[in-house]
C-alpha cells in the first residue's frame, strides 16, 4: 500500500503532493477505495479530508449516527485516527501516509475477527500539513475542526492563488462568490469558514481522542533499539516569511560603501539566527526558502523574502529566542539601510499529549514490545491542531537514521508490524473498557 500510494505524484519522478492538487485526489481515490475495502464508509469534505467512518458495532449501538441529527447525546462516541496524506517536495513515502493506512488496516483486521467496537472509528487522511503550498501547515486538519480563519483563507500560493479560491475551486464553487463571501465575513473569525459551507465541527465531547501513528523523523527510537514510542509532547513553533527591501542597482557601477544590498542583510540575519539557536539548547531555527526578487547575476539584490521557522518544547524559551531574533533583524536593517517586514504565517503552542489516552496507548507498546519509551517531537504534526478539538496521543515509529523529507525516508515493514500491533491493541482494549 506504501508503494502504491508513494507513486501518486503531482511531479513525474519524484514524490510530491500538495493541497488539493489533481494527485491528492488520485490519492483520495486510492486510500478511499482501500477504506471501503475495509468495511469503511468513505467522504471527502470540503478541504480535501479524506474521511472513513466505521459506525459502532457493539454494545450501545442507538442506530446509525447521523451528525446533526435527533437524539446526538445517546449516540456513541467516536475514536479518530489518522494522519496527512500530503507530501514535502521530493518527498519519503511514509511520512503521513503510515498513520492512515494503518488504521484502515487494524480495523480490517478487527472485523476479520468480529471484534465488535462500542463507539464509531474515524480514520483521517488530512489534504493538508506539511505548508508546501502556502507556506502554511495544517490546513486539512484546521479545516477538518473549523478552525480555518478568514486569514487562512486569503493566503496565496505561488500563484497568487488564495487558499479560498482553491478550496472554491477543488468544491467546483464559483470562485468570486465565495471569495466575496469571505470578504464580508467579519462577525467571527470562522464565519468565512461557514460561508464557504466546510466542515461542521464534531461537538465537544463527542470524541475519545485523536491517536496518530507518525514516523519519529528523529534518531531516538532507532539509537533505542525500539521499534515505537509513546509522544509525550509537541514542540511549539512559530513561522515567518520575511521581506528585506534595499535598493536594486548595476553590480559592476555601484561602489561597495554605497550599496543597500537586501540579500547581504538577509545573510548576515540569518546567520546571526544560526548562532543564537546553536547556543539555545533544544532549540532549533532554519531557513529553508529564500527568494531573490528579480534576481541577475549583474544586479545588487533589491528584495528578498524569506521563511524563518524556530521551535522549542517549552513556549518561554521559544518566545524569548523570538524577541533576540527580532532585536537582531532590527539592528541588521539598521546598520544596512534596509526596511524589513514580518509576517508570521504560523504560531503553534507547544502541545501536550492527553496523559490518559498516552497511557493507554503506553499500556498497548508496553504489551507488543515490552518498553514503552516516551518522546517529545520536535516536528509539528496534525495533533497540535486536533488537540484544540479533543484528546491526542501519538505513536512514533523508528525511521532509517532519523530521515524525513527526502526519498530516501524508510521505516522497515517489521516495525509497522510492531505499530500495527500497537494499535490493533489500543483499539480492543479501548472498546474493553469503554463506558459509553
Ligand atoms: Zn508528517
Amino acid at each position: 500500500m506504501v508503494v502504491e500510494l508513494g507513486r501518486v505524484t503531482d511531479e513525474p519522478g519524484r514524490l510530491t503532493r500538495t493541497f488539493l492538487s489533481p494527485a491528492m485526489k488520485r490519492a483520495n481515490r486510492l486510500v478511499g477505495g482501500w477504506m471501503k475495502d475495509a468495511g469503511l464508509t468513505v467522504r471527502v469534505d470540503a478541504v480535501g479530508n479524506l474521511i472513513g467512518r466505521l459506525e459502532a458495532t457493539g454494545v450501545g449501538r442507538t442506530g446509525p449516527v447521523r451528525r446533526g441529527g435527533a437524539g446526538r447525546s445517546a449516540l456513541p462516541k467516536t475514536l479518530l485516527l489518522g494522519s496527512h496524506l500530503d507530501t514535502v517536495r521530493d518527498a519519503g513515502r511514509f511520512d503521513g501516509p503510515l498513520g492512515v493506512l494503518l488504521p484502515i488496516v487494524a480495523l480490517g483486521e478487527l472485523r476479520r475477527r468480529g471484534v465488535k467496537l462500542p463507539f464509531a472509528v474515524e480514520v483521517l487522511g488530512f489534504s493538508e500539513e506539511e505548508g508546501v503550498r502556502f507556506a502554511s501547515a495544517y490546513l486539512g486538519s484546521k479545516g477538518y475542526c473549523g478552525q480555518l480563519t478568514a486569514k487562512d483563507l486569503a493566503m496565496r500560493d505561488a500563484d497568487g492563488i488564495t487558499v479560498g479560491e482553491a478550496i472554491a475551486r477543488w468544491n467546483g464553487l464559483p470562485v468570486r462568490r465565495s471569495l466575496g463571501e469571505v470578504g464580508t465575513s467579519s462577525r467571527s473569525k470562522r464565519v468565512g469558514v461557514n460561508a464557504l459551507h466546510l466542515n461542521a465541527t464534531h461537538q465537544r465531547g463527542e470524541l475519545l481522542g485523536y491517536v496518530e501513528v507518525h514516523i519519529e523523523q528523529g534518531p531516538v527510537l532507532e539509537a533505542k533499539k525500539l521499534a515505537v514510542g509513546v509522544v509525550s509532547a509537541i514542540a511549539g513553533q512559530s513561522r515567518f516569511k520575511l521581506t528585506w527591501t534595499g535598493k536594486a542597482g548595476h553590480a559592476g557601477t555601484t561602489p561597495m560603501a554605497l550599496r543597500r544590498d537586501a540579500l547581504a542583510g538577509a545573510a548576515e540575519f540569518i546567520s546571526g539566527v544560526e548562532a543564537i539557536a546553536r547556543r539555545t539548547p533544544g532549540l532549533v531555527a532554519t531557513v529553508g526558502l529564500l527568494t531573490v526578487s528579480r534576481g541577475a547575476a549583474n544586479v545588487i539584490p533589491g528584495e528578498v523574502v524569506h521563511t524563518l521557522d524556530v521551535r522549542h518544547a517549552r513556549d518561554a524559551v521559544r518566545r524569548s529566542v523570538l524577541r533576540q531574533i527580532g532585536r537582531l533583524a532590527t539592528q541588521v536593517a539598521n546598520r544596512r539601510g534596509l526596511v524589513r517586514r514580518w509576517q508570521r504565517t504560523q504560531e503553534n503552542t507547544a502541545v501536550a499529549c492527553s496523559p490518559a489516552l498516552t497511557a493507554q496507548l503506553a499500556r498497548s507498546v508496553a504489551a507488543v514490545q515490552g518498553k514503552s519509551p516516551s518522546l517529545v517531537s520536535g516536528a509539528g504534526h496534525d495533533g497540535v491542531v486536533m488537540a484544540a478539538l479533543c484528546p491526542v496521543a501519538m505513536l512514533f515509529v523508528r525511521c532509517r537514521a532519523g530521515l524525513s523529507h527526502h526519498p530516501d525516508e524508510y521505516a522497515a515493514p517489521k516495525d509497522f508490524a510492531v505499530a500495527l500491533a500497537v494499535l490493533t491493541d489500543f483499539v480492543e482494549r479501548l472498546a474493553k473498557d469503554y463506558r459509553g
